[in-house]
């Protein structure tokens, strides 16, 4: 088991291209690993600049607060990018020890560019911490190149594993600020610090090992490193535009701004007068297809449609095609549907 331990960290290390040592799968899904990064890096008082433009921003403000360190909030519309001029005015206020992002907000589609944001960060003397739970293994994410100092993801997104494991990587840097805290982490069970001995070369004893879930990661990964991540990366962008395409030659409405779409979440505007619950239902009894509800301000506005990992494949684009125009066609809705598997045919 810990020759599949060391293996999977290796594994990880090429997936998030990084050499960081402290490199480990927090026992959780990927909501521990957003914990862990903030809980192991602020301190009671301190400062974080969080960017808020959907749920998952918004859940890292929640975690700051509870930490008792203090969120200055910068927000963005939801379906729009955060703009890197709002980033320089929150961290010209000084004094912000860590400046925290979601690269893909699965709550809007929006796919947030990252590294202007993160030389800012940089010339900041700030941490960069950045969500990639929908992100890696889906779309380039390049902790090293970037100057990323945490991250995050689960395996259950892009990876295609089973919920459970919270990828985590921290930089030298980030490294050293855990290392120099004042007072222990708040949070024993996501303590770094003792964690990161099990994960290295002390194999000290912190808590069990959720040892099939390891399991399951490492292959995981391995499917993805056989695959290759460049190769992977390619099918969910060519999925992820053919169906975007297809929905809006169905003559539906794209939620998430031009220009920055996540190929893996689609997010559609649900047509005026259609139930969109009862689209979803029909989806699900009819053709075994899951699509996802609107989150906070899109519930009941939008659809949300997954092409993650395995799933991202052609068939199942032209299938979520037909099926969508079929059920919107039994709400009273003439759609192009012919028009939409055509267009989305050209680009598979
Ligand atoms: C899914 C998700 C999370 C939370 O992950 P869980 O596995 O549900 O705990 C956090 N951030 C983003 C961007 C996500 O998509």
């Amino acid at each position: 088991f810990l020759r599949v331990m060391d293996d999977t960290r290796a594994l990880l290390r090429a997936a998030f291209e990084t050499e960081n040592e402290l490199t480990v799968a927090m026992s959780g899904t990927g909501s521990a690993g957003m914990e862990t990064c903030l809980v192991n890096l602020l301190e009671p008082g301190d400062k974080a600049v969080v960017w808020v433009n959907g749920v998952f921003g918004q859940r890292m403000v929640d975690i700051v607060r509870r930490i008792g360190a203090e969120p200055i909030i910068v927000s963005a519309p939801w379906g729009r990018i955060i703009d890197a001029a709002d980033v320089e005015k929150a961290l010209a206020q000084g004094g912000v020890k860590l400046v925290a992002l979601v690269h893909v907000e699965t709550s809007t589609g929006v796919w947030q560019p990252i590294e202007d944001i993160a030389a800012l960060a940089k010339a900041h003397d700030c941490l960069f911490v950045l969500d990639t739970v929908t992100s890696l293994g889906g779309v380039p994410v390049r902790i090293d190149a970037w100057g990323v100092d945490a991250a995050y993801s689960g395996t259950q997104k892009c990876l295609s594993a089973p919920p459970g494991l919270a990828p985590v990587t921290f930089s030298e840097k980030a490294r050293q600020t855990l290392h120099a805290r004042r007072r222990p982490v708040q949070s024993w069970y996501l303590d770094l610090t003792m964690i990161e001995q099990y994960w290295g070369d002390d194999r000290a004893y912190h808590h069990t090992a959720p040892v099939s879930m390891v399991y399951a990661l490492r292959e995981a990964l391995r499917i993805a490193h056989e695959e290759g991540w460049e190769a992977r990366r390619e099918r969910h962008l060519r999925v992820g535009r053919a169906l975007q395409a297809g929905l809006e030659a169905m003559g539906l409405t794209l939620l998430a701004q031009e220009g920055y779409r996540a190929p893996m979440l689609s997010t559609v505007a649900v047509p005026e007068g259609v139930d969109e619950a009862a689209v979803r239902s029909y989806l699900l009894a009819e053709y075994g297809i899951e699509i996802a509800g609107g989150l906070g301000e899109f519930k009941g506005r939008a659809w949300r449609i997954g092409m993650m990992g395995h799933s991202a494949r052609k068939r199942n684009v032209q299938l979520v095609l037909a099926a969508l125009g079929d059920a919107l066609h039994r709400q009273g809705q003439k759609v192009p549907v012919e028009a939409a598997l055509e267009t989305a045919a050209h680009m598979l």
